[in-house]
């Protein structure tokens, strides 16, 4: 299997090329070439096997130049026994009706990024023993709080790795900045920037494309790579859950094998919905897929006009990991949708950069309506919901995940779709106590994080992850901010070039 470039279709990597580069040097991102295919009766034969097991038949689809050895290396590692909290890796409970939330946050850093960064790091370094053997990989992420400490735990004291990390300071909750400023191992660094997810992202994507940095990369045998779901190695991952989450509802009994599911995503860089998309044109059942957002909607007005446009104020909310208004992994779906039309791409893309804004053509729209609807609720919605959830089925959800309950909801009452709905559960609720507890209990007594966390356990009674609870006697060791404009001086430092 060749990977292509949506901005350069000529070019044809292999799957570990892809994942050791991240990014495609003319600012494309990598997509395979042609989508695999799982058959009904392929799927019936996942059913009856656990998490890392699903995980290899499907990966190996699309990691066609790793070895048999080196794939189960690198999945029996990432979902060892003791990493997750569940035995299920990524458990789907049924919650009320035919409603479903996958947890996808039973990892180390309690949010679903572990799904792949558990996985990542040994992907990657798989990759680059296979396509560039005497080079250091230089992992650079921008993050709106739940990546960043992901990547970190991943890709933690890794031999021939370094990793650093730039957060929006005011950008993520206290807990998220906690895990990130207080993260053990060598090779790891922490960045505040002055400015928002936007600005980190936009900062990584132009140091990997800036020349002069390439040149001083390769005079001091370091290359980079990417662990945002630009990387392929990201997204990759994600396919399998919902893949895993399908065979879930068939052994539970909920649906009958070919029978469609819905799946409801709550979106931020677009990376989870398009692994769900991925999913449906391998052939899983899915009937439609569902993009929630917060206030911060261009992907809601994107999906119902055709017209997207970032041009808007911004809105830091109450799910900050959404909190978005460049969603870097729909340049993929658009290549999808065009045909893989690499003229196109480099059109649209070229328009987002310097007008903000541009309009997919009819056709494109159309067959992006046909399989996608969309929605978005504010704050207040939200924590409606979660007290709803709550109060209701004993449920307690995190801020991300009841924005995506909302819409689902929304969805349901609106079209009376019937379809068994999935959704993507993505964060533990303590990642985000105090507008988890403002939501479910009217006074709230405590003022700082730690007290907000024990008063959600006390009121809820719902058990707290130990590597939150270990935070508090920690302390923080990256405590740097910087302007946007020395974002590529952070890196030279941290290397020491
Ligand atoms: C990253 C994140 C999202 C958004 O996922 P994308 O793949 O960027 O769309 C949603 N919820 C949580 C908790 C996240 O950490």
């Amino acid at each position: 299997m060749k990977y292509i470039s949506t901005r350069d279709k000529n070019i044809g990597f292999t799957s570990s090329q892809a994942i050791a580069k991240g990014i495609s040097s003319e600012g494309g991102l990598f997509v395979p070439e042609t989508i695999p295919t799982l058959s009904l009766e392929k799927i019936s034969s996942l059913i009856s096997l656990d998490y890392i097991s699903r995980a290899k038949e499907i990966l190996k689809l699309y990691l066609t130049d790793f070895t048999e050895e080196q794939l189960n290396y690198c999945v029996e590692n990432a979902y060892k026994k003791g990493k997750f909290s569940s035995e299920k890796i990524a458990p789907t409970v049924n919650v009320y009706g035919n409603v479903n939330l996958l947890e996808l946050w039973r990892g180390p850093t309690c949010a679903f990024k572990d799904m792949a960064l558990q996985l990542l790091p040994y992907l990657l370094t798989v990759s680059a023993q296979k396509s560039c053997p005497d080079k250091e990989i230089v992992i650079l992420v921008a993050t709106s709080g739940d990546t960043g400490k992901a990547a970190l735990e991943g890709f933690k004291d890794v031999p021939h790795t370094k990793i650093l990390v730039f957060y929006p300071v005011d950008g993520v909750s206290p807990m998220q900045k906690l895990q990130m400023t207080t993260q053990e191992g060598e090779n790891v660094s922490v960045c505040a920037i002055k400015g928002n997810f936007d600005d980190a992202q936009n900062g990584v994507k132009t140091i990997f494309t800036n020349k002069k940095i390439e040149e001083k990369f390769k005079e001091n045998s370091l290359a980079f790579s990417s662990a945002n779901s630009i990387n392929w190695g990201r997204l990759v991952p994600q396919i399998v859950y919902y893949v895993s989450a399908y065979c879930d509802l068939v052994e539970q009994g909920s649906i009958k094998l070919g029978e469609k599911m819905n799946v409801t995503v709550p979106t931020g860089n677009f990376g989870n919905i398009l692994a769900a998309y991925y999913a449906k044109e391998m052939g899983v059942p899915i009937n439609k897929l569902i993009c929630a957002s917060n206030a911060n909607n261009v992907l809601t007005d994107f999906i119902n006009t055709g017209v997207y446009d970032k041009n808007r104020k911004f809105y830091m909310t109450a799910s900050p990991s959404m909190d978005i208004l460049i969603s870097s992994n729909l340049e993929r779906l658009l290549f999808l949708l065009s045909g893989m039309d690499d003229e196109i791409i480099r059109d649209l893309m070229n328009k987002l950069s310097t007008d903000g804004k541009y309009q997919v053509s009819d056709s494109v729209l159309s067959y992006l309506q046909k399989d996608f609807a969309a929605g978005c609720c504010d704050d207040e919605a939200t924590k409606k919901t979660i007290k709803e959830i709550y109060e209701k089925y004993n449920y307690l959800c995190d801020t991300h995940t009841a924005v995506a309950v909302n819409v689902a909801n929304s969805y349901i009452e609106k079209t009376g779709d019937k379809t068994p709905m999935v959704i993507a559960s993505t964060a533990n609720p303590y990642k985000f106590s105090k507008s988890v507890l403002s939501a479910v209990k009217d006074s709230i007594t405590s003022t700082d994080e730690f007290s907000m966390v024990d008063e959600l356990n006390e009121f809820t009674r719902v058990p707290v992850p130990e590597q939150l609870v270990s935070l508090k006697n920690k302390t923080p060791r990256f405590n740097n901010v910087t302007s946007k404009e020395d974002m590529p001086q952070v890196v030279m430092d941290m290397l020491g070039i």
